[in-house]
């Protein structure tokens, strides 16, 4: 994984990471794009990407501004950067059930070290990049991060760190009422969030209007730990067990079943889902972490992203890891190994 800074006003950074950038960015454009938005035509997705414009505008001004940096910069048009950074393609095909990508997120609250925080990103493996971002007004921040999108894991200079994976709520039984979208669906929130939150009650405070789709595990310098389980506007949070959180792909804190129980969600049914792959990576990488307790949080947590335990699809370390990162919010620091967990060497970064 390539390391990269940049600094300045939203416009500015922008138009750095589109010089960067270039035919990385354009590549991310024609390989997913047209993939994911094939049911739409060009007008449809023109119509979607201008209303998704606006709507981020009203909210994240100086996140837009980013966006039309990194169009200036790019020579590329700002409708087909913002198509990919704000994942207005994923909009026409959501369930994308032919991927058996996950992501996960680990975390161990340990009384010397605070609370550290783990993520592994599993995608199409296009390039990932380490970015450490300073912008004019608002924290600094590292992320790793696809160029041109911010689809973004990091830790800011007050040590909120945040990671993020992807979760089913399950199969809506037939007649069933399902949960009602409030507030918006905000793609860019995690960048935003460490640009404007020093803490992790910060940064639940500042979601509360917004729809979110997934699981983010947020972590502070505080000592706070917490999973934010999140779809259609209902939002729960779970916190360490036996010091230990663990996430994958399913939703489990008691309120969020309740919710989806009463909206007519079988969630079963997402437990089950890929053959039952996120509970038995769940049971893998708990276990793990719960026989470690004698060494380091990094060591465990590294053990975890090095394991090959479990079936094909299940193993921690499998053919599906782009990139996996360790926080360290006392420390306001970074481990993050690229690919393979197994195999690639672990770098430091300091914010
Ligand atoms: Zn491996």
């Amino acid at each position: 994984m390539r390391y990269y800074e940049f600094a300045g006003t939203p416009r500015e950074i922008g138009t750095q990471i589109g010089q960067t950038f270039a035919p990385l960015i354009e590549a991310s454009i024609a390989g997913l794009c047209p993939q994911h938005a094939h049911h739409a035509t060009p007008q449809r997705i023109a119509e979607l990407t201008e209303e998704t414009i606006e709507h981020h505008r009203r909210f994240f001004p100086a996140y837009i501004e980013e966006l039309e940096g990194i169009a200036q910069g790019s020579g590329l048009p700002l409708q087909d950067i913002a198509c990919l950074a704000l994942r207005v393609y994923h909009r026409f095909d959501p369930g994308r059930p032919e991927c058996e990508e996950h992501c996960y997120v680990v975390g161990v609250n340990d009384s010397q070290e605070g609370p550290v925080l783990g993520g592994v990103l599993e995608d199409y493996p296009f390039f990932p990049s380490i970015q450490k971002i300073t912008p004019a007004h608002g924290y600094r921040l590292i992320h790793l991060v696809w160029p041109g999108t911010h689809w973004s894991r990091g830790i800011n200079e007050h040590g909120l760190c945040i990671t993020g994976a992807s979760a089913e709520a399950g199969k809506l039984k037939p007649g069933a009422p399902g949960l009602r979208p409030q507030g918006d669906r905000v793609v860019p929130l995690t960048y935003v969030l460490l640009q404007q939150c020093r803490t992790v009650a910060e940064a639940l405070e500042f979601v509360k209007p917004f729809e979110m789709v997934g699981l983010s595990g947020m972590a502070d310098a505080t000592g706070e730990m917490v999973l934010l389980e999140a779809v259609k506007g209902f939002k729960a949070l779970r916190r360490p067990e036996q010091d230990v959180l663990v996430a994958t792909s399913y939703f489990r804190s008691p309120e969020m079943l309740d919710a989806l129980d009463r909206a007519g969600y079988d969630h079963e049914w997402a437990i089950n889902f890929f053959g039952g792959v996120g509970r038995e990576r769940y049971e893998i990488m708990e276990r793990l972490l719960l026989a470690s307790q004698d060494r380091s949080p990094i060591e465990r947590l590294q053990e975890v992203f090095s394991s090959h335990e479990g079936s094909k699809q299940a193993m921690p370390c499998n053919a599906n890891n782009v990139n996996s990162v360790i926080f360290l919010p006392r420390a306001k620091r970074c481990l993050a190994a690229g690919r393979f967990a197994c195999s690639s060497p672990w770098v430091d970064y300091a914010v």
